[in-house]
């Protein structure tokens, strides 16, 4: 019988904690898990899930307008924030219920109170009681991050508040080119509200195709979305009517609220990893080894508190990965190589694998198909939308090195292709694969011409 309270100790139930405590439970080992606010993490609680369904709530709006074309009349339509609030919480509430049950059914202790490192053994309550455990899994996330040296940083939401307005502004100034800010740029201009986006770099969603960055700016002002790009905040102040944000360049505008979606920092303030003498990276991550491992044996840390990959499919596989290691006695690393994800932006993006310039940084030959087209829905719709997809293709070996799309079901057809370019799939593939008519996706396996720089 082991000396410690506890098998496993994890502190923070979302997606990474929760995954690690239950599989840790499902082998035999004692396990608690501790969380300070509500039991499903940012994914659940607001995060992924909130963000989709407001996702959802934004697109009526045009597929109102889209079905005149079609040969609907859509009488006088209307929409009510607070509707669309309530059933988002009770499905929340019921995510969280779920979670609950199922770690519980697992065998794993729940308590429901902040938890910070004592020692590489030992973790402390905030009620004061102090657990001994083998090991700790440190699962406590990330928290948006606030420029607080700026003035008035303090009348600003984050995206946090943003699920819980008490009414929607008439207009919103969104601060942030990365994928957050793109989606709730979206889903406030979908909901009617006059949306104007800030970001200091020159071409939102850094780090994304060039030719999709550039392709989803013009999609989104043709929305009316406003798009400030190198331009930064310099204070913001209160006014009558919500605030008055004044720009570096001097320029100054009200709008009803004012949100920041300027990236998010690991959940390590305050955590006693000091004192167990845990390695941070120069982003204050926790810094681990390829099996989420501290350099103090005993604690591990998974998901967004580590900052490699901060997407919840990532924390998930990390935590049951932990757990697969460390108490069923198997080998398990996660490969954080050609991870698809999607950006709910509007509309959507899917990507899986390298970029263009990252193609061309790393092969000698790269060889790009791409296209731009109208949805065939909106021949009807009349709607002026067009859907762009790109295949980055290794020259020499015929690869196909990465694949992205900007148009609508974008996120689905990426999770498809994840699997095709992870198997090594090459562009003879695409090409030997019958079309699926009449699709968007069928672009992908019919692109013949090699696209030529000025042609
Ligand atoms: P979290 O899920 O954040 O869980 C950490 C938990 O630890 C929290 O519940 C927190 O309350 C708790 N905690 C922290 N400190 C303590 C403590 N000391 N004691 C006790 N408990 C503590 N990812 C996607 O894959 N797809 C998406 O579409 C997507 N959309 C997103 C949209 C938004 C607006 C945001 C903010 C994030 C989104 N993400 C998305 C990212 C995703 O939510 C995170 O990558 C994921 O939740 C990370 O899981 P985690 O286990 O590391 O941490």
């Amino acid at each position: 019988m082991s000396s410690f309270d506890y098998d496993l100790f994890v502190i923070g139930a979302g997606s990474g904690g929760v995954r690690a405590g239950r599989i840790a439970a499902r082998y035999g080992a004692r396990v608690a898990v501790a969380e300070e606010y509500r039991v499903g993490g940012t994914c659940v609680i607001r995060g992924c899930v909130p963000k989709k369904l407001f996702v959802y709530a934004s697109k009526f709006a045009e597929e109102f307008e889209d079905a005149v074309g079609f040969g609907w009349t859509s009488e006088k339509v209307s929409f009510d924030w607070a509707t669309l609030i309530e059933n988002k919480d009770k499905e929340i509430d019921r995510l969280n219920k779920a979670y609950i049950r199922n770690l519980e059914a697992a065998g794993a202790e729940l308590i429901l109170e902040r938890a910070v490192v004592e020692g590489p053994n030992t973790v402390l309550l905030a009620s004061g009681r102090k657990v001994t455990a083998r090991y700790v899994l440190v699962a406590t996330g990330a928290a948006p991050f606030v420029p607080r040296h700026l003035p008035g940083h303090d009348l600003a939401i984050t995206s946090n508040e943003a699920f819980h307005l008490d009414r929607l502004p008439s207009r919103i100034c969104i601060v942030g080119g990365g994928y957050i800010a793109i989606e709730f740029a979206g889903i406030f201009s979908g909901l009617g509200v006059e949306t104007v986006l800030i970001y200091r770099g020159e071409q939102i969603l850094r780090g994304f195709d060039d030719d999709i960055r550039e392709h989803l700016a013009g999609e989104m002002k043709k929305k009316g979305i406003e798009l400030r790009t190198r331009s930064d905040i310099a204070s913001i102040e209160r006014s009558g009517t919500g605030v008055r944000v004044t720009l570096n360049d001097g320029a100054a505008f009200g709008a009803g609220q004012i949100m920041f979606a300027t990236g998010r920092i690991p959940n390590v303030t305050g955590l006693g990893l000091d004192k167990a003498g845990v390695e941070m990276t120069p982003h204050m991550a926790v810094k681990v080894n390829a099996y989420s491992q501290s350099n103090v044996p005993s604690i591990y840390a998974v998901g967004d508190v580590t900052n490699r990959v901060n997407l919840t499919p990532v924390a998930i596989r990390e935590g049951h990965a932990f757990a697969d290691t460390v108490f069923g006695g198997k080998d398990v690393k996660v490969d954080h190589s050609l991870i698809p994800t999607a950006v709910f932006s509007q509309p959507e993006i899917g990507t899986i694998g390298l970029t263009e310039t990252e193609a061309r940084q790393g092969f000698k030959a790269v060889d790009i198909y791409k296209t731009s087209f109208r949805p065939m829905k909106h021949t009807l719709s009349g709607r002026d939308e067009r859907t762009l997809m790109k295949l980055v293709v290794d020259g020499d070996s015929d690869r196909v090195l990465g694949c992205h799309i900007c148009g609508p079901d974008a996120g689905e057809m990426a999770q498809l292709l994840g699997i095709a370019v992870r198997l090594g799939a090459k562009k003879s593939d695409f090409d030997a694969t019958m079309a699926v008519h009449p699709t968007a996706s069928e672009e992908l396996v019919t692109l013949r011409e090699k696209w030529v720089a000025g042609k």
